[in-house]
């Protein structure tokens, strides 16, 4: 019989963004190399339902789950961490709890109760942690808490989380306290003031941790044994449960740094289960410290080219493709809307990644143009595909191609919105999201490189490409390389004539694994390595 599920519930506190979530993700890949079944959940404060009409400016990338739905990148970092696909439930911000909650009241589902904070939202908050321990059959179940301890907006999830011991035991409850710990340099030393403010904060709402991970403002492993006993005697935790963490170089080197700096202890009192083998870990690091001699320069053509995160899964995707190549990754930001063929020129190889909206687009076609005019490898990522397309279309003689997306002139629309998606462009949830199966053509370079005529990607698209102009489309030099299984849908296309020209309607990057390149990340690296 299985054994009970465990929870680990990770909060933050100080400032955010010094990195819970790979804690929290560290920890999950920890105990997976214990051999434990290991899931994880992110909550999140903020009241947008999902993700999906966020300005990626200020959001960071739109990552995509299997079954369709809109989240933060955060769930990108899980799935890389865990190799696990994450679904629409490892995410719930305040806005889908209370949408969920606000129609179940409207469909009559509460017999005439008063709904309240307590206990209708936070037992919703708690069902979801033993739905996803349910569906992934979790031995260990990870809920990282969105924000800082304290915001007024994440209330409802802190107290979900400090009732949740009363339905699965304490016995079966961790808690993770992620805070900073500055150093200031004119008096030369750590300050865990802050920390223990928010360590307080958190006493106040009833929960005092297990464990303390404080984020250290340096870069190497530090030994300062002062900062980890005032810690545990300001705070009530043990001086072992005090885990110091440093800034590490990349990210994947955290669950190694944090068995080195003792989060085993911990981790081991709450669930035993062995010694972690951390051999692919090891492996990873190793590959991202080695210093290949060849460099390989790959331009992103791109709009939000001041906030990287935007397409953080392509980046991570090339990064890996690059490590398996055994080569230095130069990526090189290419601004598409001023991008030109100098631009171009200067790097091995070019990416078009995911994109919406008129701006920057005809920089994007006129990347395609170039690499198929010049036999440079190319990579094209569902709007990298649809201006691919163009870009041979214009060149097969359909002067003035383009897409309805982007005000096509009729008659001259090789890209087209799908069926069912017209009056839909400004509304959240609404495109084909998620897993779709695709049949790439016998013999085909694609069929090759994946290895698989039968392939499935996740998608996020409105617009697909038009199969009238397939003749004009092959005239300017790209072939039709894959479909949907019904043929209706163009789903990979590809330049025979050149030696690595390679687009899909889909997203490739969300599959991506950093010790596992996806096939088509890893075909570009090997490309552009021989120019
Ligand atoms: N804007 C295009 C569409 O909706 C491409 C979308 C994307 O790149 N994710 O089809």
């Amino acid at each position: 019989m299985k054994t009970k599920t465990k929870y680990i519930f990770v909060t933050g506190g100080v400032i955010s963004g010094v990195g819970k979530g790979i804690m929290a993700a560290s920890m999950g890949a920890i105990l997976k190399a214990k051999g434990l079944k290991v899931s994880i959940q992110k909550c999140d404060p903020y009241f947008n339902v999902d993700a999906g009409l966020l300005n990626p400016r200020e959001h960071g990338e739109c990552f995509v789950t299997r079954d369709g739905a809109e989240t933060d990148l955060d769930l990108g970092h899980y799935e890389r961490f865990l190799d696990e696909e994450m679904t629409g439930n490892s995410i719930w911000t305040s806005g889908k709890l209370y949408k969920t909650l606000i129609d179940a009241e409207r469909s009559g589902k509460f017999g005439g109760k008063t709904v309240q904070l307590v206990p209708h939202v936070t037992n919703m908050v708690q069902q979801t942690f033993l739905d996803n321990a349910r569906d992934f059959e979790s031995d260990v179940h990870i809920v990282e808490i969105g924000g800082t301890v304290g915001d007024i907006e994440g209330l409802h999830f802190i107290e979900a989380v400090r009732e949740f011991p009363t339905k699965v035991g304490r016995e079966n409850c961790l808690y993770v306290h992620v805070c900073y710990v500055p150093w200031l340099s004119t008096s030369q030393e750590f300050k865990t003031k802050p920390a223990q403010n928010s360590l307080r904060d958190l006493r106040q709402f009833g929960i005092i941790p297990d464990m303390v991970v404080a984020r250290m403002d340096v870069d190497q492993l530090v030994k300062a044994p002062h900062v980890a006993s005032k810690l545990a005697t300001f705070c009530g935790v043990r001086e072992d449960a005090v885990v110091l963490m440093p800034d590490a170089k990349s990210v994947y080197e955290v669950p190694l740094n944090a068995v080195k700096s003792g989060v085993l202890a911990p981790l081991e009192r709450f669930i035993d289960h062995g010694d972690p083998d951390m051999s692919q870990w090891e492996k990873l690091v190793k590959r991202i410290e080695s210093k290949p001699t060849k460099t390989v320069r790959i331009g992103m053509v791109a709009k939000y080219v001041d906030n990287t995160d935007t397409y953080l899964s392509v980046t991570e995707a090339l990064k890996a493709a690059a490590w398996e190549a055994g080569v230095d990754l130069k990526t090189v930001w290419i601004n598409a809307e001023e991008a030109t063929d100098a631009d171009f020129a200067d790097v091995d190889g070019i990416v078009v990644p995911g994109g919406f909206g008129i701006r920057g687009v005809e920089g994007k076609i006129a990347a395609a143009a170039y690499c198929l005019e010049h036999n440079k490898p190319y990579l094209g990522l569902c709007l990298g595909m649809q201006v691919a397309v163009i870009a041979a279309a214009r060149r097969g003689g359909v002067k003035c191609a383009n897409s309805e997306e982007f005000g096509a002139q009729e008659g001259k629309n090789v890209v087209y919105i799908m069926e069912g998606q017209q009056g839909k462009e400004s509304t959240g949830g609404t495109m084909r999201l998620g897993n779709y199966p695709a049949v790439l053509k016998k013999g085909t370079k694609l069929a090759k490189i994946y290895g698989a005529t039968e392939v499935i990607e996740r998608h996020r698209h409105r617009y697909e490409v038009n199969q009238e102009f397939t003749e004009q489309i092959r005239a300017g030099g790209l072939e039709i390389a894959g479909t949907s299984p019904d043929g209706a849908l163009v789903e990979f296309v590809e330049a025979p004539n050149c030696d690595y020209f390679v687009a899909t309607q889909g997203h490739p990057e969300y599959r991506s694994r950093p010790y596992r390149a996806h096939p088509m990340f890893a075909g570009l690296l090997k490309a552009a390595s021989k120019k």
